[in-house]
């Protein structure tokens, strides 16, 4: 298995670190305009390698590097500063995309490879790489709402005094400001949440759950404060999609691919089946009346904003 990463600075990085670490993979080639960033990430990888498992890391100075490759993962472009969301990246990050895409599908099999997006503003990303590779759908996928799930999960663990693997919560739509926490399908181990909170005699009100989820919806934004980009998670959710592509695990991942959704062609996350041949299935949760109308207005959200490149 070849995987490349396209664009190795802090996300790149740590999704390297992380794919590695997965050892599924045999060979990993860094491709990044900055090439002697890319080269410098290929040492430092190839020796944190040799404690592990046995894969090959290389960087390659032209996208010639990346042919066989089974699975290319597009980690560059600009991140937020401070003060700017995902949506500010979006005439920035268009320009990247557009450099890239036509230059990966020149030197990969396009029957069979699979593209992982990363980069911000994910849904939009995700919706010009599939129209400028013309690639199925299914084999488009964004991380989506993964992190944004897993951030929900862990302060509800927190909260609830659960393991968060034990908690299936899903946050759907926009990787973004207008995500939606579906807490109407929230399960604790085998029971619903209202029930796990009856029983364990926790208490969550609805000021409670306004603060998880602002807290959820700000993550990033806390943690970019603090370190200047969020890295380690991100390198995490790309590592478990990864493993259910390789594996053929059909997960379900909150995953972001182009579909119907209210009747519009857009890229969004719902809870995805996803296999071998990348998003098998996207499927629908229960919503409360309230959860659809948030989800409604995040799906027109996405659409403006494509509209606003698509020109
Ligand atoms: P960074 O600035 O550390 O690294 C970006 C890298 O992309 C740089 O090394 C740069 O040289 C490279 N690059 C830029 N344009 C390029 C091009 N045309 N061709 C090849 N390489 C190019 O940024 P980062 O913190 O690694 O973030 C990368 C992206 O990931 C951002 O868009 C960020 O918002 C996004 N991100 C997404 C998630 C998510 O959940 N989807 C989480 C964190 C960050």
């Amino acid at each position: 298995m070849k995987i490349a990463i396209i664009g190795v600075g802090s996300v790149g990085s740590a999704v390297a670190t992380a794919v590695k670490n997965t050892g599924f993979v045999h060979e990993i080639v860094l491709f990044d305009r900055d090439g002697v960033r890319a080269r410098a990430a290929a040492e430092d990888l190839g020796h944190a390698a040799s404690f592990t498992f046995d894969v090959k890391i290389t960087a390659v100075s032209n996208y010639r590097g990346i042919r066989g490759s089974d699975i290319v993962i597009i980690s560059a472009g600009a991140n937020q500063k401070i003060g700017e969301t995902r949506t500010d990246l979006l005439n920035k990050n268009t320009e990247v995309i557009k450099d890239i895409i036509p230059k990966v599908m020149a030197n990969v099999d396009a029957k069979n490879v699979k593209i992982i997006v990363v980069t911000n503003p994910l849904d939009v990303m995700v919706m010009l790489t599939q129209k400028l590779s013309k690639l199925p759908a299914g084999r488009v996928i964004g991380t989506g709402t993964m992190l944004d799930s897993a951030r929900l999960r862990t302060i509800l663990s927190r909260q609830l005094d659960v393991a968060s693997q034990s908690i299936n919560a899903y946050v759907l739509g926009e990787h973004g400001d207008s995500s939606v926490i579906n807490w109407q399908s929230i399960s604790i181990g085998a029971i619903s949440l209202d029930d796990y909170c009856k029983q364990t005699k926790i208490s969550l009100p609805k000021t409670t759950r306004a603060t998880i989820e602002h807290r959820t919806r700000n993550a990033a934004y806390e943690i970019i404060k603090g370190r200047g980009a969020t890295w380690d998670g991100i390198g995490a959710a790309v590592a478990e999609l990864l493993r259910s592509l390789i594996n053929d695990s059909h997960k379900i991942l909150t995953v972001s691919s182009v579909n119907r959704f209210y009747n519009m062609m857009i890229a969004m996350s719902m809870p995805c089946i996803v296999g071998k041949s990348g998003v098998i299935q996207c499927l629908k949760p229960n919503m409360s009346a309230g959860e659809n109308a948030l989800l409604r207005k995040s799906a027109k959200i996405i659409y403006k904003n494509y509209q606003q490149i698509a020109k």
